[in-house]
């Protein structure tokens, strides 16, 4: 039963890793979409945070695999400071 239940695992993990070297060679390698621009965007490996290239906000990375990013959350320090200047410039352009 032990040994069932190991194989069980070890089949889990192997068809898991396979996907994730698959995804890594695909076009997705390392991406994620930006939350403000939706730009796709490709952190340098285990980076823990990346400011995205084409709007500036910046992201709090976490890596549940080594090729693959997910955005944890915003860093607030650089995303409220273009917030206030994006609405500083439309309050600007209002008038
Ligand atoms: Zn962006």
């Amino acid at each position: 039963m032990v040994w069932r239940r190991g194989r069980l695992i070890l089949s889990e993990e192997s068809r898991q890793e396979t996907t994730s070297e698959r995804t890594a060679r695909g076009r997705t390698h390392g991406a994620f979409r930006c939350l403000n621009c939706f730009e796709r965007i490709v952190p340098p490996e285990k980076a823990e945070s990346y400011k995205c290239p084409k709007c500036g906000f910046e992201w709090r990375v976490s890596w549940p695999s080594p090729t693959i990013p997910r955005i944890r959350g915003p860093v607030w320090e650089t995303n409220r400071r273009l917030t206030d200047e994006i609405m500083a410039k439309e309050k600007g352009q209002g008038k």
